[in-house]
Order: C-alpha cells, then sequence, then structure tokens
C-alpha cells in the first residue's frame, strides 16, 4: 500500500517516535531482523526459493557465499556456504542449520527459524570477529530426507575438521535455549550459562536431543552441538514423543513442525534477541579462551 500524499517530515518524525516503543519491546536486539528474514526464507514456495532469500541476505551483508551441489541416496541436493573471515591458519567455527522444507506447510519454524538465527548471528560476527577463529556459516539442503546435505559436507574428502560446529534447529518462541551437547561441563556451556543467567533466559544443555544435522558431524566424531529455542516445558514431552511415548500434554513444537501450521504465525520472537545475544556471547567467551 503507498499514500499518495507523502507524508511531512514533521509529521513523518512524530510517528517514528511513536513506533519507538514498539520497536524496543519486539524482543530486542537482532530480533527484528531475524523476524523478517524468517518471513522471506517461509515465502519460498520450494527450497530453491527458500535458499534465494538466504543469499539475497548474504549479499546484503556483503558475505560472499557459493554453493556446494551433492548426491546422496539417488537425489540432488545444493548446501550453501560463506565465509565470514577470521585469522589466517586459525581453527574454524562453522554455524549452520537446515534451510529445506517437508512438503506440507511453509517450514518456518522448521528451518527457517533456525536458518534466521544463523544469518544473525554471521551478520554480528562479520561486524565483530573473533579473534581466535576463522567462521564459517552453512545451510544444509536435505535435512528432511535424512541429513544428507550435512552428510555429504562431513563426507567430503579433504574437508576440513572444524573445532567446532553449531547448529540451529527449531529456533521459534518460549522462554528457554536448549542446547544439545555430547558433554555435560565444557567452557562454552559455562560461558552460555553466565551469559544465560544476565540475560535471565532459561538454558538447558543436555544430550537428549531430537535428530537432526549436528548428527553428521558426531558420526564423523567431529565436535558439535545444537540449539533451539522452545518453552521450558515442552523439552521434556518432545523427548518423550522422540522416545516414541505420547506425553499428557502434546509439545507445540510437535504440533507445529512438519504439519499446515508450520507458518509464521507461530513464531514469538519475545526472547530470541535474547538468545541470540548468549549464544553470541557464549561463543565469544569461547573464542576468547581458545589461544
Ligand atoms: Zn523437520
Amino acid at each position: 500500500m503507498t499514500s499518495k500524499t507523502p507524508l511531512r517530515p514533521l509529521w513523518a518524525g512524530l510517528l517514528l517516535l511513536l513506533a519507538l516503543p514498539t520497536l524496543a519491546a519486539d524482543g530486542g536486539g537482532g530480533a527484528a531482523t531475524w523476524k523478517e528474514q524468517v518471513a522471506r526464507i517461509s515465502e519460498g514456495a520450494d527450497t530453491g526459493a527458500r535458499g534465494l532469500a538466504i543469499t539475497r541476505r548474504l549479499d546484503a551483508l556483503n558475505v560472499p557465499w557459493r554453493e556446494e551441489a551433492f548426491e546422496q541416496k539417488e537425489k540432488q541436493g545444493r548446501n550453501l556456504l560463506a565465509d565470514l573471515g577470521g585469522k589466517e591458519g586459525a581453527p574454524l567455527l562453522l554455524i549452520g542449520a537446515h534451510y529445506d522444507r517437508v512438503a506440507v506447510g511453509h517450514g518456518a519454524t522448521d528451518n527457517a527459524s533456525g536458518s534466521a538465527a544463523v544469518l544473525e548471528l554471521a551478520a554480528r560476527l562479520k561486524a565483530r570477529p573473533l579473534t581466535n577463529h576463522r567462521v564459517q556459516i552453512a545451510f544444509w539442503d536435505l535435512e528432511e530426507a535424512g541429513l544428507l546435505g550435512s552428510h555429504a559436507y562431513v563426507t567430503t574428502p579433504n574437508r576440513e575438521k572444524p573445532a567446532l560446529y553449531v547448529n540451529f534447529d527449531v529456533f521459534g518462541w518460549g522462554d528457554t535455549l536448549w542446547m544439545m551437547s555430547p558433554q555435560a561441563d565444557t567452557p562454552l556451556i559455562g560461558a552460555l550459562r553466565k551469559a544465560s543467567e544476565t540475560r535471565k533466559i532459561g538454558f538447558q544443555p543436555g544430550e537428549h536431543y531430537p535428530p537432526t544435522d549436528h548428527l553428521a558431524f558426531l558420526k564423523e566424531e567431529w565436535p558439535a552441538v545444537s540449539f533451539s529455542l522452545v518453552g521450558g516445558t515442552e523439552i521434556d514431552p518432545i523427548l518423550a514423543v522422540f522416545a516414541g511415548k505420547t506425553p499428557a500434554t502434546p509439545p507445540k513444537v510437535m504440533q507445529v513442525i512438519h504439519s499446515p501450521r508450520d507458518t509464521v504465525a507461530e513464531l514469538d520472537d519475545g526472547r530470541v534477541g535474547d538468545a541470540l545475544d548468549v549464544i553470541e556471547q557464549g561463543l565469544r567467551d569461547w573464542d576468547a579462551a581458545a589461544h
């Protein structure tokens, strides 16, 4: 919708002032950009269109990207990879999310939400690079067909083993940062715990977690963790569902993903900015300690 008579500057300024409290209440730093990117990726009718939304954002961030075509189990896929730079010869931090979706719904929660989280971290790490790691980001294709994109990546001959792979899957609402970590206490977990206390957001690390792209890395014995943002009360019921049980209260995640309900309407960015702040801080502390 366009207005025939442009707003006079005074009125435009007043309207902007009126809009400011709303902007500040949208979940904090990064949540607005995250929401916009989730919407753009979710609009894509197919994987190609979803990928285009991602690469447009990378272009806007002035991040050079490339695609890597692969074939796995007679399916053709396309991973998207980008370099954020860093000190030459420094170990690699890889951050990624799957960008494909199942045929039903719009794949907003699963996994435009995680892809947009990676884009937001990319913007921050490009603006203020880490000291002791090079950073690359990845968007995996064909996760829903059996983690094929991430598997193709890790099994490519001569692939550089990262110091850490950080995965994002289902990052759409709720008050708790849920982290898959094979080890119970690591410097990264310590840093995240501290940052989550400062931000007053729930933090639940653990080894039990739904299957997603981190598994392709762990299978090769490459270090990997994964993050989700969900309601704290959902975590046990989600794990129950993946263990083949039927919990008394079905968790929202399991009602939304892989269903017509997986649209942007289900997302809530209330704590997204805080959750991204916590992860960014955790990674910066982890990076600073690794030299
Ligand atoms: Zn899925």
